[in-house]
């Protein structure tokens, strides 16, 4: 198709700005200028669809590609790569990362890739969206750029992080680390070790063959060196683990913030072959001279903090702490805790309420699943559910989920549904169809109560495989779900095509929904115009605050749930609910969403004057803490709180009863990856070695010391929290 016939069809331009002055061309002549543009080869026009594939490309430049296939529905991001340290961060963002976000972009140098010869282009890119505001795809254009030599490197371009491409294990690991970080220490510096490994990688290997997990590596690779700053060193361990060595690092608000992007940037989707593969990463991040001085003490504090993550759940990051030495999972172990658990029937099922937005009737349930141990207490889902992935346990929790949850539904009243979570191993373990339609007939609930919940990480797997599930499950007469909208990587065409019912705004998109400067509304609000759109319903997630119930329901959601309405909840009280003949949820919330706090039970040390105190920790947020064991302090008193390993905030008192204050720190806290808070940084070994004690790791449990001996009185007296005595000094 010539550029004239591609423009009538999309209907304008691309790239170019309309132009508002009188134009003396007449659409004919103007359409000329541009074939003869074409053909000049002075220039080329790209078009693509709401899938980033190639709709159009001008014959000049497929031409000059000297490829003889045909270019279009090719992935422009597979076909093209970003000039490496060509600008800025900015400027060096990959090609699928600017696509995926509908950003608009100039001058993108690229060339094909996989041709290291080839000249360098000049991209340009416009989204494109139709009159109902939903994505088409890109236009653009592209000109050679003459003015930019590959050679650049030489010409004082930014530095790029180095890009190792050896492929070694963990003595690997130590070996790198030998070669930097004594030298660091010798001169007081820092160093931060980013260990990273590949969620779900194995299974892309065994769906589409080695090459194709090979190319992943490479993009992972690439993706990762467009991501960290340019003083990191990237290398490849054996199978699909990544470490990042970052002189000068340790501020773990700023870790934590690469360690997300990097997780966001390797998880979005890779193409291969004309299949969508989607991974995701989890990190553990320890710090020199802070968590190890020793190579090895380091590569170990990594590798601990790397379990952790996985440990709770995936896509997560996780700093080593002292905590974690002692407290590494043994999964095996769960594993079989988890069977022993199913055999005993121990693992339970509660159901959380789904309400409709108006008169807050509940029209179903979710199932949840919950697991308490007797000796580790409460498990989280998250974490069982990846014990029982890995300890083939998946497919008969999955099948003792459908059944209960229908088994239970069958004694609610006849209109009220039930929702049952799939995860990707369960929908395409082989036996889903089969286990829905035997839980069906055992408890002999209407096919349309019951409704499952799927993520669209589903859809990294066969097309053809997807699409024979949707129809045998669509056969059953049960309802589909998409779970989780928004956080992977929707495409929009997709659900067009899926048979689902309804859409789930993922508990993220409410979350912040009304802080200033939050695009979440915005989110919101698209997403449920999109529903509308396609005739499917919405529920909007972990919905807490009044605040956030006002704004969901001001978009015209349909259905809601989330604790402002109800918690999971086991089988009794569901029915002791529907006994009592009310079906309706009251909201009970805060007007606005808290900063989090966690309850925290802990002993920390309380600095004043020089003086150390003992004192509870009664709980935690970013801003701020409740702590127990001084008595009468006044508002407004400075006081430096010891919350363990080496982590010094300063506080102000705010509130102050008998022997409790509430405290706000100067610096807020930051997420340790998972539940927890630290503080971005920690007392400095340099700093303690420099007041006489040897220098070591924080692990090594240094209490903070204090300079010299106190002198003067202690201010405040001391209250035994524990005995309920208090002293004096
Ligand atoms: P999900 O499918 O996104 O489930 C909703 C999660 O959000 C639940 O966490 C629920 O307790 C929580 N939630 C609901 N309302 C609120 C709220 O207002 N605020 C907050 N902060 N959270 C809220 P839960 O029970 O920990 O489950 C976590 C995940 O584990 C689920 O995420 C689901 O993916 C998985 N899961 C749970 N049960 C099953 C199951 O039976 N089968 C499968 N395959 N997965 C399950
Ligand atoms: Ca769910
Ligand atoms: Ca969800």
């Amino acid at each position: 198709m010539a550029m004239r016939d591609m423009l009538r069809k999309v209907g304008g331009s691309p790239g170019a700005t309309p132009s508002r002055t009188p134009n003396p061309l007449d659409e004919a002549d103007r359409l000329a200028l541009l074939d003869s543009i074409e053909t000049e080869g002075l220039c080329w026009f790209w078009v693509s669809d709401a899938n980033h594939r190639l709709t159009y490309i001008s014959p000049s430049a497929a031409a000059k590609f000297g490829r003889e296939r045909d270019l279009s529905g090719i992935a422009v991001s597979e076909l093209f790569e970003i000039k490496e340290g060509g600008g800025s961060e900015a400027e060096t963002w990959p090609l699928s990362f600017l696509l995926a976000t509908h950003a608009r972009f100039d001058d993108r140098l690229v060339r094909l890739a996989d041709d290291d010869d080839a000249a360098f282009w000049k991209l340009a890119g416009r989204p494109h969206f139709g009159d109902d505001g939903v994505f088409l795809g890109f236009r653009g254009s592209a000109r050679e750029a003459i003015d930019e030599p590959s050679c650049q490197h030489e010409q004082g371009t930014p530095p790029q992080p180095v890009l190792l491409t050896g492929i070694g294990n963990r003595r690997h690991l130590e070996d790198r680390l030998d070669g930097i970080v004594p030298r660091l220490l010798a001169s007081r510096r820092s160093c931060a070790i980013i260990l990273l490994d590949l969620d779900r990688f194995r299974r892309v290997n065994d769906m589409l063959g080695h090459p194709a997990g090979d190319h992943l590596l490479s993009e992972v690779a690439q993706r990762l060196q467009e991501t960290v700053p340019p003083s990191a060193e990237i290398d490849r361990l054996g199978g699909d683990q990544f470490q990042i060595i970052l002189p000068d690092r340790d501020d773990r608000g700023d870790l934590g913030e690469l360690a997300d992007s990097i997780i966001q940037i390797v998880s979005q989707p890779y193409w291969h072959c004309e299949q969508r593969v989607e991974i995701g990463a989890s990190i553990g991040i320890a710090i020199a001279p802070y968590d190890g001085l020793a190579p090895r003490e380091l590569a170990v504090s990594a590798d601990l903090a790397l379990t952790a993550a996985k440990g709770g759940g995936h896509g997560q990051y996780r700093f080593y702490g002292s905590d974690l030495a002692d407290k590494d999972i043994n999964h095996h172990e769960l594993g079989e805790l988890l069977r022993k658990a199913l055999a005993e029937d121990a693992v339970e099922m509660h159901y959380q309420p789904i309400v409709r937005a108006s008169g807050n009737r509940v029209i179903g349930f979710e199932a949840l699943m919950r697991w308490d141990h007797a000796k580790l207490g409460q498990i989280s889902p998250a974490t069982f559910l990846r014990v029982a992935e890995d300890s083939n346990l998946l497919d008969e929790l999955g099948q003792w989920a459908l059944s209960r949850a229908c088994g239970d539904a069958r004694d609610w009243p006849e209109d009220i549904g039930v929702s049952v979570n799939i995860s990707f191993a369960e929908f395409f373990s082989g036996n889903l169809p089969g286990s829905v339609a035997s839980a069906l007939k055992s408890s002999g609930i209407r096919p349309a109560r019951l409704e499952l919940e799927i993520t669209e990480s589903i859809f990294l797997g066969d097309p053809a495989a997807i699409e024979r599930l949707f129809a045998e499950l669509k056969e059953l007469g049960v309802r589909l779900a998409l779970d989780d909208f928004g956080t992977g990587f929707s495409c929009l065409s997709m659900l067009r095509e899926a048979p689902f019912d309804t859409i789930k705004i993922d508990k993220s998109f409410v979350r912040d929904c009304r802080e200033s400067g939050s695009f979440n509304a915005a989110i919101i609000t698209a997403i449920i115009s999109l529903a509308q759109s396609l005739g499917l319903r919405t529920i909007a997630e972990g919905v807490e605050a009044s605040d956030e119930l006002d704004l969901v329901l001001d978009r015209g959601v349909d259905l809601i749930q989330g604790f402002i309405f109800a918690r999971a909840m086991p089988q009794d009280v569901v029915l002791e609910k529907f006994a009592s003949g009310d079906f309706v949820y009251e909201p009970v919330g805060p007007l606005h969403q808290r900063l989090e706090r966690r309850v925290a039970l802990r002993r920390i040390g309380v600095i004043h004057d020089n003086f150390r105190y003992d004192a509870i920790l009664r709980n935690l947020s970013r801003s701020g803490a409740m702590i127990e064991g001084l008595l009468d302090v006044p508002v407004g008193t400075d006081l430096v709180i010891d919350l363990g390993g080496g982590q010094l905030a300063v506080a102000t008192v705010r509130r102050s009863q008998d022997a409790t204050q509430g405290v706000e720190f100067e610096t807020p806290l930051v997420s340790d990856g998972a539940s927890g808070l630290c503080t971005r940084h920690r007392v400095s070994p340099y700093l303690l070695a420099e007041v006489g004690l040897p220098l070591a790791s924080l692990d090594s449990g240094i209490q903070t010391p204090m300079a010299g001996a106190p002198k003067g009185r202690r201010r405040f007296m001391q209250v035994d929290v524990f005995s309920g005595s208090s002293r004096a000094a």
